[in-house]
């Protein structure tokens, strides 16, 4: 023990991370963290946070539409890009803050450098040119965006980290991919204002989600005036006078001032000595860990992004906090990765929890499939085109919800108490004997009581 200068380390201060320094500490730990960028991470730095803030600036567009008919009459709309952009970084600063000064009141020993092992037990403070020493230590590095380095002109595109801090509003914008972030920030940057194409690769974005919720999505962002390249990837992007140009598989050419990709993102263990200390990765590079995060090393754990298992910031800080709790609570806990409610920030926005139509009809031989499609109230008096997607699955031999499904205003908000629901095993009987909550979108979720569909699969097959 003597030998040690700190029973953990920490390399990495996004949620994770942070969340296993403190608890940790509150254990009576020794600990230490390194962070080589900005405390708060990939979430609260330039992922989650930001991004939600950019999300609710873009909706004011749409709110100041639709007040005329609620009577309103608004004056001159004006939109500054660099207030929105200032406000956001003094927030971000704020919460940086905030993530130190837990840290600081936990008792943990801040490092502002980047950590590297040289090996099992020894961490190396980069820009301090020295090494500690921990019994134990977690790696909780985060990911990072993918380019594509074989593509003619990749030099010239964009990622999320930089589209946070663009000095101006591109008027002509191109987002490649058709996951989260792709999907995201075509919606942020059509309502700011934006002339926007989303270029993805397949025949509709959003791969893994429901296909009903997938089409809902893409409807609703079409509508709104997102154009979308699909089963088209970029073969070359030359910068021209005025912006970029893009050429495409079917040989179109797309003009833009800024060319964003979202086409994933990859874990960070590139030149940290995890080879060197015999930690396994993949052929992803992420670290492979048991289901209580620990790596081929016993004394090496990690948690969050780096670990590629389900890359969201809650599901770090429960890796984070099950880790402490394991290694140094006395009371062993694996993070449960099953059921997680989730939401995407499109608009229309998503929310899901449970699985698929697909997976479903994978894995139960009978199903009732509830299904429904309204315009919401606020939308009648404007006249606006935007719906509600609301879609139960429902086991039918037992009775078990074991997916739902929301496209619309407030998905995210409704998929986190109905996350509770669906993690405690509610059937469709206990949505059935809920009273509604009128008059709300929401209330559909326990009025539907015929199914659209039966899916029951002949025992013969
Ligand atoms: P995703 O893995 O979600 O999506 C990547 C997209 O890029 C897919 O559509 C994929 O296509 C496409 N793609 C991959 N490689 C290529 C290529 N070489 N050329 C063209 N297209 C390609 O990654 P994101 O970057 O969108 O998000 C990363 C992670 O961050 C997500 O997994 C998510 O967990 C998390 N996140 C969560 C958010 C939230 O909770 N709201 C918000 C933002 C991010 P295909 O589908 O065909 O594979």
């Amino acid at each position: 023990m003597a030998d040690f200068d700190y029973d953990l380390f920490v390399i990495g201060g996004g949620s994770g991370g942070v969340r296993a320094a403190r608890i940790a500490a509150q254990y009576g730990a020794r600990v230490a963290i390194a962070e080589e960028y900005r405390y708060g991470g990939t979430c609260v730095i330039r992922g989650c946070v930001p991004k939600k803030l950019l999300v609710y600036a873009g909706r004011f567009a749409h709110e100041f539409d639709e007040a005329a008919s609620f009577g309103w009459t608004l004056g001159e709309r004006r939109f500054d890009w660099n207030r929105l952009i200032a406000n956001k970084d003094s927030e971000i600063d704020r919460l940086e803050g905030v993530y130190r000064a837990n840290l600081a009141k936990a008792g943990v020993e801040v490092f502002d450098t980047r950590a590297v092992l040289d090996d099992r037990h020894t961490v190396r403070l980069v820009s301090e040119d020295r090494t500690v020493r921990a019994e134990t230590i977690l790696v909780a590095t985060g990911g990072a965006p993918n380019l594509d380095p074989a593509l003619p002109g990749g030099e010239h595109v964009i990622t999320s980290n930089e589209a946070f801090h663009l000095n101006e509003l591109p008027k002509r914008v191109i987002v490649a991919g058709g996951g989260y972030v792709a999907a995201e920030f075509a919606c942020i940057f059509n309502h700011l204002g934006a002339d926007t194409t989303l270029i993805y690769r397949g025949p509709q974005i959003l791969r893994g989600f429901d296909g009903d919720l997938r089409a809902a999505v893409s409807e609703g962002m079409a509508r709104q005036g997102v154009k979308f390249v699909l089963a088209n990837v970029f073969t070359k992007i030359e910068k021209t006078q005025d912006g970029l140009r893009g050429t495409v598989t079917d040989g179109r050419v797309l003009e833009a001032d800024q060319i964003m990709f979202a086409i994933g993102r990859s874990p960070n263990t590139a030149d940290m000595g995890l080879e060197g200390a015999g930690v396994r990765t993949d052929k992803s590079g992420a670290i492979v860990v048991d289901e209580y995060s620990q790596s081929s090393v016993p004394n090496i754990f990690a948690v969050g992004d780096v670990t590629n298992r389900v890359n969201l910031t809650p599901v770090a800080i429960r890796e984070g906090h099950a880790f402490a709790d394991t290694v140094f609570g006395g009371q062993p806990v694996k993070a449960d990765h099953e059921n997680i409610a989730t939401a995407v920030f499109t608009t229309p926005e998503v929310g899901t929890v449970g699985l698929t139509e697909h997976e479903a009809r994978e894995r139960f031989p009978m199903l009732d499939i509830y299904k429904t499609s309204f315009r919401a109230m606020k939308s009648t008096l404007s006249k606006s085109e935007n719906r509600v997607m609301m879609k139960v699955i429902v086991d039918a031999d037992t009775d078990r919800v074991v997916g739902v499904h929301i496209a619309g205003e407030g998905a995210g908000e409704m998929i986190q108490c109905l996350g509770i629901a669906v993690k405690m095993g509610v059937t469709k009987a206990d949505f059935d004997r809920t009273v509604a909550v009128h008059p709300t979108a929401a209330e559909e979720l326990v009025t539907m009581r015929t199914p659209t569909e039966r899916i029951y699969r002949d025992a013969a097959e």
